[in-house]
């Protein structure tokens, strides 16, 4: 990678995390207190590594199987990466979920959390979980309908899947901060502490709503092509 390119990749990121201190700050909330992680979907290493370089050890990912082959070599030589899946998750794919990522956040069903609790128990390994609401009720939409929540947490307690927070995609094209506000009053509701809601485009009204974990991709890599 060219010193541009990993100039160009610091440069993004510190504009990323100024914004985000930001949004904390106006909603009196400390700025270590939201998690950026870095969306790197679709990307290669060569791409990631800049942002390696520039001090990000915080990466997302949407599928199980790209993650396992980009990851693999990329953290053997930096061992203090963390990688959430912010994708959805088939339940046979558990295990490999369980065995690469530090904290998982598309948790919506309950055989998925079958499965998960299944997985951590065999591996003895037990990734951060978060359950994908589907807050703005769209049919095409992953996520568990509010209505189903209240169950999917008891079920999740039950079979000992360390649940922390909550996580949404809203509706896009519309005001996203109702539906940000929505999902903070329900991880409130449940006693969750954790809130992964924000994308490139509105993770500062994310920020002002509570999120503790925003997702960014396109602007730290620029567009998915
Ligand atoms: C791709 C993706 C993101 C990042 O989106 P950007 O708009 O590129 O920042 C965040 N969350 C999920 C679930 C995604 O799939």
């Amino acid at each position: 990678m060219s010193e541009q390119e990993i100039l160009d990749a610091a440069v993004r990121r510190e504009a990323v995390l100024t914004a985000m201190s930001k949004a904390a700050k106006l909603a009196g909330r400390k700025p270590e207190g939201v998690t950026l992680i870095a969306v790197s979907k679709t990307h290669d290493a060569d791409a990631i590594c800049p942002l390696i370089d520039a001090g990000q050890r915080v990466f997302g990912e949407n599928r199980v199987q790209e993650a396992q082959e980009k990851w693999a070599a990329l953290r053997a030589t930096i061992p203090d990466i963390a990688l959430h899946l912010v994708g959805q998750l088939q339940s046979n794919k558990a295990e490999d979920a369980v065995a690469l990522f530090d904290a998982i956040h598309s948790v919506d069903r309950p055989s998925l959390v079958t499965a998960l609790a299944k997985a951590m128990d065999k591996a003895d390994r037990r990734p951060d979980c978060f359950i994908q609401v589907n807050i703005g009720d769209e049919p095409q939409k992953g996520g568990c309908a509010i209505a189903e929540l209240p169950a999917l947490l008891a079920q999740s307690a039950a079979a000992a899947l360390p649940v922390s927070g909550l996580m949404c995609v809203p509706p896009v094209d519309v005001e996203p901060a109702p539906y940000f506000a929505l999902l903070a009053k329900i991880a409130r509701d449940h006693g969750l502490v954790r809130l992964s809601m924000g994308m490139s485009g509105d993770f500062e009204t994310a920020i002002m709503t509570g999120a503790t974990h925003v997702r960014i991709g396109t602007a730290l890599f620029g567009g998915r092509g």
